[in-house]
């Protein structure tokens, strides 16, 4: 029943069948699903997604699957904030939050990409699921993972925030601490993934899991009304989500749900791993890795695995990218937290950062109706903002107490 032709090498072009595999065998190109888009054109009408229920699966013929969906039938359809106060502040007309830190169930955008690839790892017939992680993919990959019965291997590195940790022990996997940053971990899982027949969702079934990220795009599109934004400011780590979001706008404009796309796609990096945007900066095709030292540790990918086509991506569709200290980061969140109520984690401070040096360049113009891809929720990295907020006010319990305390407050 599904629309997928096959996979494809997106450098030399060579066509694969459906298998879990991800690189091509005569360049090493990353494979990439192609569909058929004049049969996905006939079914998937607006009438039809709109009668459909409110998850990231309405859009399912988009999704390399063959049957129906196995994992995360609660996932996606996060809500499109029209944020107002914010938007004022930063002196833009039409600004949005998709705000992705509600993802179900582990309250970050990676429960799309992981509801794909153990919906597509069922269907290959693994029984054994895993991943590399910075944090979140790990969260997200030991909880559907429980729910669909896989035995779980859970690679991370030692330093994540212990809130993620906590987080992912309570659905008891096999969580594997390993020594090393994330890239480390990345290397050494390439080297297990060769070695045992697990699905490792961003290793070996990677041009599936991937496609996950572009629901997001599809809701944007369809939450503004089915339009596509005017810019669009996107967190990188491996770049997979930026080039995601772009894939999806291309493709509601191939199957006629939406006419021209002018969307000008953002990268939005911790200054302390920042390999897009520095190509971008420079102006250079040459990703040059670096080590990562920042706050952000979902975003701390030093040598991003589609940072190439992220960069090309920008160039693309004329956006730019920018790049954010610890401290605007933080700053950042607490700002997106006053303003429209919204507690992200590190990386939604580096995207709500970015985009404000981007307005204040003049990349983002003030009239661009402006989305921000705020990927996770802030009790994941709560580390982050301690000793950076203000303290409460300690009180007796009578009533003498709290009045001393609110002359102190209404004084401030
Ligand atoms: C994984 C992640 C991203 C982006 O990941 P890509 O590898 O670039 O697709 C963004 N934000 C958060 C919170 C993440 O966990
Ligand atoms: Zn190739």
């Amino acid at each position: 029943m599904g629309f997928v032709k096959g996979l494809k090498c997106r450098e030399c072009g060579r066509e694969y069948a459906v298998d879990p595999i991800y690189v091509c065998e005569f360049c090493f190109g990353p494979l990439e699903v192609v569909y058929d888009y004049d049969g996905i054109r006939d079914v998937l009408t607006r009438e039809e997604i709109l009668s459909r229920p409110q998850n990231l699966w309405r859009y399912k013929e988009l999704m390399p699957i063959d049957g129906e969906p196995t994992s995360g039938l609660n996932s996606g359809f996060t809500p499109l904030v029209k944020a107002d106060k914010l938007g004022g502040y930063l002196g833009l007309k039409e600004l949005y939050v998709k705000d992705d830190t509600v993802t179900h169930p582990t309250l970050s955008f990676k429960d799309r990409v992981v509801a794909v690839a153990l919906s597509k790892a069922r269907e290959f017939g693994f029984d054994t699921v895993a991943c590399a992680s910075t944090g979140n993919l790990a969260h997200s990959v030991s909880a559907h993972g429980a729910a669909g019965g896989f035995k779980r291997f859970i690679f991370i590195p030692a330093s994540l925030e212990r809130s993620k940790i906590v987080a992912s022990l309570a659905y008891e996997p096999n969580l594997i601490a390993v020594d090393g940053n994330y890239d480390e971990v990345n290397r050494l899982c390439s080297e297990v993934a060769n070695k045992y027949p697990w699905a490792f969702v961003n290793i070996n079934i990677r041009p599936f899991y991937a496609e996950g990220s572009k629901t997001q795009g599809y809701e944007i599109v369809e939450q503004l009304g089915w339009r596509a934004p005017d810019a669009v400011v996107v967190p990188c780590a491996s770049g997979s989500l930026m080039t995601k979001i772009w894939k999806s706008l291309k493709e509601m404009k191939q199957i006629g749900l939406i006419g021209e796309v002018q969307t000008k796609v953002f990268s939005a990096q911790a200054t302390g791993c920042s390999p897009i945007v520095r190509a971008i900066k420079e102006g250079v095709d040459v990703i040059k890795p670096v080590k990562p030292d920042t706050v952000a540790k979902s975003l701390a990918i030093g040598n991003p695995a589609d940072g190439f086509y992220a960069t090309q991506v920008i160039k693309e569709s004329g956006g730019f990218g920018a790049d954010v200290s610890d401290s605007e980061i933080i700053e950042a969140i607490k700002l997106l937290a006053r303003t429209e109520g919204i507690f992200a984690e590190t990386a939604g401070g580096v995207t709500l950062a970015s985009a404000m040096k981007l307005i204040e360049s003049g990349h983002i113009a003030k009239d661009a109706v402006t989305v921000l891809s705020i990927t996770g929720n802030g009790l994941k990295t709560k580390e982050a903002v301690m000793g950076h907020t203000a303290e409460p006010y300690h009180i007796d319990p009578n009533l003498k107490s709290f009045e001393e305390a609110l002359k102190k407050i209404n004084a401030a």
